[in-house]
């Protein structure tokens, strides 16, 4: 047999560099190498070992010299490579986000998946990152002999198995001992055999299904998308609904039906937040073949999960972001749910949307895309205006409930009138009113934390972090300050200027004052704060969610994870706090961001028999984004953005790149983003037929991050094969220039303006 050799890119390379690298495999690990297969190789002058993915499989051509290769040192199963369809993925985020191939492989497989390099007896080896996967699962195979007497232990573990094989977890916890396990397998009246241990998370949730019947205008939408669910062509559209007019119950028919076509379904959701309410919907109505992937999953639950998906035992996977990778085979449908959320844009290599990896996979697997949301991206509702997505519509909230009605409080006033608190009077007396008719209020403030900013009160110095440049925030339970971006804490809190000496005045309102304030303002109220600091813990999501849902709290106040997608029927009041410095922000979405945050959590409100309400604090009641979104008029701000959108030159009118370059000193870095703005000008003269407008060098609005400066190049391009080419090159020309000092580069595709 010939010499086969294989073509691996490996773990921690650059985006500068990347390349493939020759293996030479060695007999033992014949046929058990191929595309898409983790190997270990011997790496640099030390022979390392390093994780790799092999891309390709080649016989060694003749005459060559495979001497000087050398040989991989070890190779995963053949069972555990990707498979040609992830592959094309990793193929696919590699072109289009300029990440590595390694990089793109983690993204694309869960990390628990993975293997790790070890050694054993000297040789270095890769093992499983998953100990303990599987468990013993008791059948039973025959009956008991009448003699000898069987005893009572014996009698009620077969008595436990006559209804099915139990795992021996189950039977240890019905009091069942693995000695009487193994005198009944001797006897040949049981068997046992080791299986993969099924995790079922939701095993709490009863299988209840519940007979669906739409409203007509839900019908006509189910009725317009199925041609496309059924047919074996890639189509995507976008269900453009007001809050609470039931797009999840078109979810659910469209899930009947692909289950029915024996196809699978995917459903992503924008926040870990939304996964229990989603998760609880889709398995009360179709059982148990459900799999979720998410981060707050540990490592064993992901990959479980993972390779139940990968087995072909689950038909729905719901997830956050990265479960647009889901190894599910045979898609029929895939939902993005709330699509105009950011977090669908990962913010780390690769950069990727998972909007973009949806599409692809739609294409591959010829499955209907759809996307849905009340306040759809400018990007996406453009795409449907213009014929490229299917536009479908609910314009009535399901069963006539109105929209709430909103109301604007002018906080200038409320300070003029001598009300030093975040609470305006009137919001507390609604919320008075809400406890006493026993109904429930949602309250939005996006800051979290106690007091958002120190400043001296005679020099007027900020206390920031050292690391980053960003104002310290002050938590009260820690006593302490702290950084929103890199974690660094200063302890005890500062009540005196490091520069002069003067007192430090903390002001600004976070999510853990307002629930002070509002302690103090409804002492009989019981208040539920959810933001990042109070859902660190497992499951944290579900268990406060599940409490607000059975009202043993009467307001439910936090950041914008409780401002989408949640449905609860007592709530008939919702407030908006601090949304100005949001209406303030930078970056092209400001305004996008806005009104899809503010008529997103009014719809959170009046969603069942009680009519809901809103107020919304503001110092600039007559601003054009918070009256569009009072009036929770979609079309009308989009008219507005989309010549905004126009006449500045931003998406879709043109594709948005930024280029980040970071490194350790300032002027290396502006240096280096200067220069590579200059190559890639370069070659985009010789190709005078690319559109491209080169923004910056400027620095970027957080410059110090982790103790690093940051620069940016702001591009406005299109993002085709042309430019991506060109971009690489640069990119190539860039690693080869001689500077006093590299920085690194990231290229975003998915930014509005910033990283
Ligand atoms: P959206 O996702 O559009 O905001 P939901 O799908 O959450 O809206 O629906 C809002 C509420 O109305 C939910 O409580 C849902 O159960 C209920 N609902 C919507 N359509 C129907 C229907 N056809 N039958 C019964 N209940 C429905
Ligand atoms: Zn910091």
């Amino acid at each position: 047999m010939s010499l086969q050799i294989a073509q691996a890119a490996v773990d921690d390379a650059t985006i500068h560099f990347d390349k493939l690298y020759s293996y030479c495999i060695p007999p033992r690990l014949v046929g058990r190498v191929w595309p898409g297969s983790m190997v270990l190789v011997p790496f640099g002058r030390g022979n390392k070992p390093r994780m790799a993915v092999v891309l390709s499989v080649e016989e060694c051509p003749e005459g060559a010299d495979a001497q000087k290769l050398k040989t991989l040192y070890d190779a995963t199963p053949a069972e555990a490579r990707l498979t040609p369809d992830l592959l094309e993925l990793v193929h696919f985020l590699k072109e289009r986000t300029f990440c590595t191939w390694f990089e793109a492989v983690k993204a694309v497989i869960p990390y628990g998946a993975q293997y790790r390099a070890a050694k054993e007896q000297g040789r270095p080896v890769m093992q499983s990152r998953l100990s303990r996967s599987t468990e013993r699962l008791y059948t039973l195979a025959g009956e008991l002999p009448e003699k000898p007497k069987p005893g009572p232990r014996q009698l009620a573990a077969m008595e436990a198995l006559s209804t099915g094989p139990k795992t021996a977890r189950q039977l240890d916890e019905a009091g069942i001992s693995k000695a009487t396990l193994d005198t009944l397998c001797k006897k040949g009246v049981i068997t046992a055999a080791e299986q993969d241990k099924s995790l079922d998370l939701f095993a709490d949730i009863p299988f209840d299904p519940q007979p669906l019947t739409l409203s007509p205008e839900q019908q006509k939408a189910f009725a317009a998308l199925l041609p496309n669910l059924e047919d074996d062509k890639p189509h995507a559209a976008l269900l453009h609904g007001v809050t609470g007019s039931g797009k999840t119950v078109v979810f659910l028919k469209l899930i009947e039906r692909t289950l029915e076509l024996s196809r699978r379904a995917l459903v992503l959701v924008p926040e870990i937040s939304l996964t229990p309410q989603m998760i609880r919907r889709l398995k009360s109505t179709f059982g148990s073949r459900l799999a979720v992937q998410h981060s707050a999953l540990n490592n064993t639950e992901r990959l479980l999960q993972w390779r139940m998906i990968q087995q072909g035992n689950a038909d729905i996977v719901v997830g956050t972001r990265s479960a647009v990778f889901s190894p599910l085979q045979n898609l029929g449908l895939i939902i993005v749910d709330e699509e105009q959320e950011h977090t669908y844009q990962s913010e780390s290599a690769p950069r990727y949307d998972a909007h973009d990896i949806a599409k692809k996979r739609a294409v591959m697997e010829n499955a209907l895309l759809l996307f849905a949301s009340a306040t759809p991206l400018t990007e996406t509702y453009h795409a449907a205006q213009s014929g490229k997505l299917k536009l479908v519509t609910l314009t009535h909230r399901y069963g006539g409930c109105p929209l709430p009605s909103v109301d604007f409080i002018d906080m200038r006033a409320e300070l003029t009138a001598g009300n030093p608190r975040e609470v305006s009077r009137r919001l507390a007396r609604e919320l008075q009113e809400n406890l006493d008719n026993g109904e429930q209020s949602i309250l939005l403030l996006n800051r979290r934390g106690y007091r958002t900013i120190g400043m001296c009160a005679d020099c007027g110095h900020v206390l920031k972090c050292p690391n980053c440049s960003v104002p310290l925030v002050y938590h009260k339970p820690q006593q302490a300050l702290m950084c929103h971006h890199c974690g660094h804490t200063v302890h005890p809190l500062p009540i005196l200027c490091p520069e002069c000496g003067g007192k430090i005045n903390y002001s600004g309102f976070g999510t853990q004052r307002v629930e002070e304030e509002l302690a103090e303002l409804l002492p009989n109220a019981r208040i539920l704060r959810m933001d990042q600091d109070s859902t660190g813990k497992k499951n944290a999501h579900e268990t406060m969610l599940a409490q607000f849902a059975r009202h043993e709290y009467d307001i439910l106040l936090g950041t914008q994870m409780v401002a989408k997608g949640l449905d609860f029927e007592k709530v008939t009041l919702v407030g908006v706090l601090g949304i100005d410095s949001l209406l303030f922000g930078q970056g092209f979405r400001a305004y996008e961001s806005v009104f899809s945050l503010v008529t997103q959590v009014i719809g959170r409100g009046g969603r069942a028999a009680l009519p809901g309400r809103a107020l919304i604090q503001t110092a600039v009641p007559d601003h054009p984004i918070l009256q569009l979104a009072a009036a929770q008029d979609y079309e009308a701000y989009y008219r507005e953005e989309i010549t905004f959108r126009k006449f500045g030159l931003y998406p879709p009118f043109c594709a948005f790149c930024v280029i980040g370059f970071v490194g350790a000193q300032e002027g290396a870095v502006f240096l280096a983003a200067q220069r590579f703005g200059a190559l890639l000008a370069e070659r985009a003269a010789r190709n005078p037929g690319l559109p491209l407008r080169i923004l910056g060098p400027a620095p970027m609005n957080i410059t110090m991050l982790n103790g690093k400066f940051r620069y940016k190049l702001t591009l406005k391009c299109r993002n085709d094969a042309a430019f991506r080419a060109l971009l690489r090159e640069t990119l190539d020309a860039y690693a080869k220039e001689k500077l006093p000092q590299k920085a690194s580069v990231i290229v975003d595709f998915n930014s509005d303006g910033d990283l």
